[in-house]
């Protein structure tokens, strides 16, 4: 028993080990892909209920590995945070997103509102009013047609110094969106001091909306909010018609999910936004 024991120790340590050794390697990869540029941005349309055509997108990161192939967020954002190379990659990610966007201005297509995700680490180690600003003002792009996406995560620590920037970030013009709402701690004391203009409705309720009446009844309560704080809501993760109905029935503005598109490539989505939406 002891003898096994000890293997078991063994195998333990050799487990570590090896965790220690991929992490490692998955951020001396990460630090290569920085200087190689193999990061992308993909795109999805956020599309208005009512009018039934596309008014913004999200703009979502993918590493575009020589080996692996297209990379997803969640396999190494959470390393890019904890190392803080997330600042270096954010400030590539805002500038992209102007310059498309800048690009389909220059093209001529309606005008849409671009959203870019920011993580927390992008509030305390950098000054991240000024990029956003260099970004707009290097791409003469309008404050109005960037949105700036966060969770509530962002207020974890120095809670007063990141609310400032956001009320700074709302005077330049630039929109505020708060994300996966719903799924924090607390979601509604935050939301007053928050100076958002939009609610993203967190895609779990929807998914779990067709089995438990529960659900609905908060994304019910979630548009009502909105609408009495004057916010614009936006369902995450509408897939199918039936969702669409859901939330079209309770008054949501906005929509994004596999049901009008996947996130997909600039120059995929500069032709959807010239053909539109099938209808
Ligand atoms: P998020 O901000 O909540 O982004 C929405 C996620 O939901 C995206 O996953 C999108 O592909 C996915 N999605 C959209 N519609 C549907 C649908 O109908 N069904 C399903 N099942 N999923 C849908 P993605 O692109 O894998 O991104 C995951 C997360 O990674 C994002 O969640 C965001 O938190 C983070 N992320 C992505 N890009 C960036 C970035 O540039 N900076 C930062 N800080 N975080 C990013
Ligand atoms: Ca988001
Ligand atoms: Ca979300
Ligand atoms: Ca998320």
């Amino acid at each position: 028993a002891k003898d096994r024991g000890r293997g078991n120790f063994q195998f333990f340590t050799q487990e570590l080990n090896r965790q220690a050794h991929d992490r490692l390697m998955l951020i001396t990869q990460l630090r290569q892909a920085i200087e190689r540029q193999e990061f992308v941005l993909y795109y999805q349309p956020l599309v208005d209920i009512h009018e039934g055509r596309i008014v913004g997108a999200e703009a979502l990161l993918r590493w575009q590995h020589p080996e692996r192939g297209l990379v997803a967020p969640d396999q190494f954002i959470p390393i890019l945070e904890e190392t803080g190379l997330m600042v270096t990659v954010g400030e590539w990610v805002i500038d992209a997103a102007c310059r498309q966007n800048a690009i389909w201005q220059a093209d001529g297509v309606p005008p849409i509102s671009l959203a870019v995700n920011l993580s927390a680490v992008q509030f305390y180690r950098s000054d991240i009013l000024k990029t956003v600003q260099s970004a707009l003002q290097r791409h003469q792009l309008d404050p109005q047609w960037l949105t700036l996406e966060f969770t509530e995560a962002v207020l974890f620590e120095e809670t007063e110094p990141v609310i400032r920037t956001m009320h700074r970030m709302k005077q330049i013009g630039v929109g505020l969106a708060l994300d996966d709402f719903g799924t924090g701690y607390s979601s509604l004391s935050y939301l007053q001091r928050f100076p958002v203009n939009r609610l993203k409705i967190d895609r779990s309720f929807l998914r779990d909306a067709e089995e438990h009446d529960g659900s609905a009844d908060i994304i019910n309560s979630i548009i009502r909010l909105s609408q009495s704080l004057g916010l614009i809501s936006v369902a995450e993760g509408v897939e199918t018609s039936t969702q669409l109905a859901l939330v079209e029935t309770l008054g949501c503005n906005e929509v994004q999910g596999y049901l009008f598109s996947k996130p997909i490539p600039a120059d995929e989505f500069t032709r959807l936004l010239k053909s539109g939406l099938p209808s």
